[in-house]
């Protein structure tokens, strides 16, 4: 069984009409879910919303009382400028950490096999700050979550949206028990700048983190697959016990704020290669968060490529 998170309240985090990161991201793909069918072969859950502790099992209490103030306000930053705080963001966010929380629950109690929640994946925005549209960072929020509610250690976290998962990277990077592997565009050509290869980790960590940068112009599927396979061969000495995937669409050709040139079958693969390392090594823990993704025609034809990969 796969399930979808689908509802206005998941639509709702996103930054106005005409904004990269608008609220009509989620219809992009759910509409085209829908013609093609797929929305019949799978659960649709209902969003939920987290709690303010739940928030808390990964950000600061400062930023959290940051966060709900400038919601209540409507206006300011939430960071150094790219994350502007509006009326209820505080309350968009809290659904998407709660729909991947319960996302999780659903996985580990058996009541599904995978879980994809389309808008999740913010994994710029560290403990204490938002950053890159991310006003939170349920990446982290999840990851937290998998070891107070679960008991789970071992977590193999996978990156192929077009950005560094830099507030994931580093707020981990010196942890042994989160493996992470990330392919994304040279730091040198795009936000955050960083992620080089030389980023293995630190400490107990060092050799546990995969950073794979892309160089464009012409980043295509064959240097994709390239850089794939490393990732696996990676994963396979890791045996984790749950698997997280960012599947962002902003590494597929024509979208207007980076400057890969992938299409949707590599998010395909490697959907369908992490569901069966799933398989291999954790009774198929799998959860997959949309990420990124600006040009609404890339979203609906990437996820749906996703989605149909979760479904075979
Ligand atoms: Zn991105």
């Amino acid at each position: 069984m796969v399930t979808v998170y689908y509802g206005e309240a998941l639509a709702a985090y996103g930054f106005g009409e005409g904004h990269p990161f608008g609220p009509d991201r989620l219809d992009a793909f759910w509409n085209a879910a829908k013609q093609s069918g797929l929305d019949r072969k799978l659960e649709v859950a209902p969003p939920v919303i987290a709690n303010r502790e739940e928030l808390e099992y990964f950000h600061t209490q400062t930023y959290i009382e940051k966060l709900i103030r400038l919601s209540a306000k409507g206006s300011g930053t939430l960071d150094c400028g790219d994350t502007p705080a509006y009326p209820g963001i505080y309350e968009s966010a809290s659904v998407v950490a709660g729909c991947v929380l319960d996302g999780a629950r659903r996985i580990m109690s058996g009541k599904t096999d995978r879980v994809f929640v389309p808008i999740a994946g913010l994994h710029h925005a560290r403990r204490d700050t938002a950053a890159g549209f991310c006003a939170i960072n349920d990446i982290g929020i999840l990851i937290e979550g998998l070891r107070k509610e679960h008991g789970i250690k071992r977590i193999a976290y996978v990156d192929i949206d077009a950005h560094h998962g830099d507030g994931v990277f580093y707020e981990y990077e010196d942890d042994p028990d989160i493996y992470i592997a990330d392919i994304h565009e040279d730091g040198n050509y795009l936000y955050p700048g960083t992620g080089f290869s030389s980023e293995t980790g630190t400490g107990k960590a060092k050799g546990r983190k995969l950073n794979l940068p892309l160089t464009p112009p012409n980043v295509q599927d064959r240097d994709f697959y390239k850089a794939w396979n490393r990732i696996e061969a990676f994963l396979t000495k890791v045996r984790p016990e749950f698997f997280i995937l960012q599947a962002g669409a902003d590494s597929i050709f024509g979208d207007p704020i980076t400057h890969m040139g992938l299409t949707p079958d590599a998010h395909s693969h490697a959907t369908r290669q992490l569901c069966r390392l799933a398989d291999e090594h954790c009774q198929g823990r799998l959860l997959v968060t949309g990420g990124g993704g600006y040009n609404r025609d890339n979203i609906a034809k990437t996820w749906c490529a996703v989605l149909e990969a979760l479904i075979d």
